[in-house]
């Protein structure tokens, strides 16, 4: 038989996720010779064998990889023969150039969970149990190369039993740089807040204990702190609400399995698999009304935040309770805890008892959230499990760096064909959070070898973000519009050059005439864009504080659909005194103190307090997430496209731009509230005549400029409605629909847009 031999090229996730042994593995099942070698950037696999066996092993190599790796870049050479007589793992190469990627963290995989759970193990019960296939790789990484002496763990000297597994290729824990057991890894420490360690024969079985009796555990895990408590205890998760000055932003659970997560919630089979998925993020699902979930778990919500355990320690903690309130680590809008010293102090009030461990966090990275839409992750918040992972651009360019926007902050970096968008940092306006951003970064920088060409940032003079890039030395700034962001983020992750329909709608973002806007359809490509349709303006009184203070925007919108008819009497429902109103009314007429906005994130707070839903928000979003969840009282999920639109919203012709009217549909509102219309059939009329006018508007537009491709961005899309109906109707009429999977549609994915705008306008110059 002939015999032929495949050279093949391999970048991406390849190192530190059990890739060459996979190979190995692989190479022999087919019958191959040759080799596979680490180089600094790349993988190579040297590959021989008879005629016909080589495809079958190049599709299993992509089909078969490991649950961690990511393959971005696949080259295949044919040679002559060289005859190899066995295949082989080769000694690491290094090279000069290029960057070695380092793998997000990985929840415990199966065969670590057994070893967990099996007495007879050498590593039965033992918390920082891991392999090659799973375990800690982000956090615990200080530079590059991803080798041992890097990490955290390098303060551990492996025991002859893990030096063995760790130099066998045969062996799942071959190269398994965190690789630990009882003998010779870290440990775990119970502490009182007085820093006293606790004395017990079972620190589990104490830390049991604690749980029951209602008590209030910090426990150190992978990307930070979290705090614990018992979510069947409506007192005690009541009292760690108080005690972290966190009042109704729903806390995310952590279920033991997924038997126990369908206990819960009701979960498609798109929900199990990303739930159990490598990241295990947080993943948000309609809750079982017969659940007995303490109320202040969720409140003003028909979903819950459900996670699986991720790490052995969590495994093991969960192994005799069916689920746990697991809150980030820290006070209300401070970035997680990641140190003892700083647990000690911040959470100090907070927690009773402190389950700590002498691994370090090198790098904090929030819980992930995710809510699945048309069966597909999209992403609320990108950190653990995801983050430092590469999303693959269409095109090379200049290196640079975006820093985001000032809410739910990220930044992003540009290096050859790759955006490396950084881990979930917060809300800039919080002091610690320019230390978290500026620490994140310079990792990053490290471990990337990175410096930008050019820095990106937002329109918003006032934004820190800007503040930042502006007192750059050295490397060119440039401001991008926040919705063609939004717009271009989409592209960018779907491969798409424009250019497109974009809906970029959003809570607020600076606008080119200073104006505050937020439902702009915009046509856009990467480099540029027009505006050419928006929502009506509508005064935002007191500017940002209207953010928190939903009622406000709801006296804005009943002033401008009644005119001269306003009277402070038909807000009745909104339970606020009729002095506060008229005052405020007056204050809508008032352009120094009410900026204008076009926000379709305000008009759902709007209608949400008009509705009674809540006047006052406790975190940015509550009262249009109490709109959506108005929509499903008394039923099952609301999914349903009106045939006609149930309100008169429709677009007029304004200065060269279509115009949204929304007086005529909020006054028709504020009559049906009057008459006792029930408040679900008024939010999804709501819902449904949004998605309608949106739909008709792109039909108006490829009319006009022969464009059929939409895309969907901007915080509004993680309403469930609207991320699954809308683009459902545009398909339907023949649009070829973007949405976004890999980065949030909330500003959360700013970052990567307004790189790719710089990147672009670089060059065109
Ligand atoms: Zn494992
Ligand atoms: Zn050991
Ligand atoms: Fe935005």
């Amino acid at each position: 038989m002939k015999r032929r031999r495949f050279e093949i090229l391999l970048t991406g996730i390849v190192q530190g996720v059990g890739f060459r042994p996979f190979v190995f593995r692989l190479a022999r099942r087919h019958g191959l010779q040759g080799y596979v070698l680490n180089r600094t950037a790349d993988v190579v696999i040297d590959v021989e064998g008879e005629n016909g066996s080589l495809e079958p092993f190049l599709r299993d190599l992509q089909e078969q990889i490991p649950p961690a790796a990511m393959i971005l870049d696949l080259a295949v050479r044919e040679r002559t023969p060289a005859n190899y007589s066995a295949f082989e793992i080769k000694k690491s190469e290094a090279q000069d150039r290029g960057t070695p990627l380092i793998s997000p963290d990985i929840a415990t995989c199966d065969l670590c969970r057994d070893e967990l759970f099996d007495a007879a193990d050498r590593r039965y019960g033992y918390p920082f149990t891991n392999c090659t296939n799973c375990g800690p790789r982000f956090t615990i990484t200080r530079s590059m190369p991803y080798d041992r002496v890097n990490t955290s763990m390098s303060r551990f000297r492996m025991c002859p039993d893990c030096q063995k597994e760790y130099d066998n290729p045969e062996h799942r824990r071959f190269h398994a740089q965190p690789n630990a057991c009882p003998k010779c890894g870290p440990h775990l420490r119970l502490v009182k807040a007085d820093g006293q360690e606790v004395a017990c024969d079972s620190i589990f079985q104490r830390v049991e204990k604690e749980l029951r009796a209602g008590k209030i555990l910090a426990i150190k895990g992978l990307g930070g702190y979290h705090l614990a408590v018992d979510p069947f205890n409506e007192n005690a998760v009541t009292r760690l609400r108080e005690r972290k000055g966190r009042w109704r932003k729903p806390l995310a659970l952590m279920v033991r399995d997924l038997e126990s997560a369908r206990e819960l919630c009701r979960l498609s089979k798109a929900e199990v698999r990303i739930m159990s998925s490598a990241a295990c993020p947080i993943l948000l699902a309609p809750r079982r009304p017969e659940s007995r979930i303490a109320p202040s778990v969720a409140p003003g919500t028909v979903e819950l935040g459900l996670m699986l355990p991720y790490t052995p320690l969590h495994h093991w903690l969960l192994r005799n309770l069916r689920a746990l309130v697991m809150t980030s680590g820290n006070r209300t809008d401070e970035p997680i805890v990641i140190k003892e010293k700083d647990a000690f102090e911040r959470l100090n009030g907070i927690a009773d008892l402190y389950l700590v461990h002498d691994r370090e966090i090198l790098v904090r990275s929030d819980d992930s959230v995710v809510r699945v839409m048309e069966g597909e992750p999209v992403l609320i918040r990108r950190s653990r499990g995801y983050a430092p992972s590469p999303l693959l651009l269409q095109h090379e360019g200049a290196r640079v760096l975006a820093v985001g926007a000032d809410l739910k902050n990220t930044f992003c970096l540009l290096q050859g064909n790759r955006a490396y968008p950084g881990q979930h940092i917060g809300d800039l306006e919080h002091p610690d959070a320019e230390h978290f951003f500026h620490e994140s970064l310079s990792h990053f920088q490290r471990m990337l070898n990175f410096e930008p060409e050019a820095v990106a940032h937002d329109l918003h003079p006032g934004y820190f973000s800007t503040g930042w890039a502006r007192r750059m030395d050295h490397v060119e700034t440039h401001a991008v519009q926040h919705h063609h962001a939004h717009i271009a983020s989409c592209l960018a992750e779907n491969r798409e050059q424009g250019p497109v329909i974009g809906l970029a709608m959003d809570g607020t973002g600076y606008g080119d005439d200073g104006q505050v806007w937020g439902g702009e359809v915009l046509l856009a490509d990467c480099a540029s864009y027009s505006r050419s349709a928006h929502f009506e303006y509508l005064p935002l009184p007191g500017g940002d504080a209207a953010i928190h203070e939903p009622w406000r925007m709801a006296v804005s919108a009943a002033v401008h659909a009644l005119g001269e008819d306003f009277e402070p009497s038909r807000l009745r429902t909104m339970s606020r005194d009729e002095e506060r109103i008229t005052a405020l009314a007056r204050l809508t007429r008032n352009r120094v103190f009410c900026p204008l906005t076009s926000s379709l994130g305000r008009l759902f707070d709007a209608v949400s307090a008009l509705l009674g839903l809540g006047g006052i928000a406790a975190y940015e979003g509550e009262a249009a997430i109490a709109l959506e969840m108005a929509m499903h009282e008394g039923g099952n999920r609301y999914r349903r496209v009106p045939g006609r639109p149930p309100l008169p919203l429709f677009w007029e012709e304004r200065d060269g731009q279509l115009e949204i009217r929304t007086g005529r549909a909020l006054r028709q509102i504020l009559d049906q509230i009057e008459r006792g219309k029930p408040r679900s059939r008024i939010a999804r009329d709501f819902h449904g005549s949004i998605v309608l006018v949106l739909a008709d508007l792109c039909d108006e537009l490829r009319r006009r400029h022969g464009i059929d491709i939409v895309a969907l961005s901007g915080g509004c899309f993680q309403n469930a409605y609207l991320a699954q109906v809308l683009p459902a109707l545009l398909r339907r009429r023949g649009f070829r629909v973007l949405c976004h999977h890999k980065v949030p549609p909330n500003d959360g994915g700013i970052s990567l847009g307004q790189a790719v705008v710089v990147r672009e306008r670089l060059r065109k110059r």
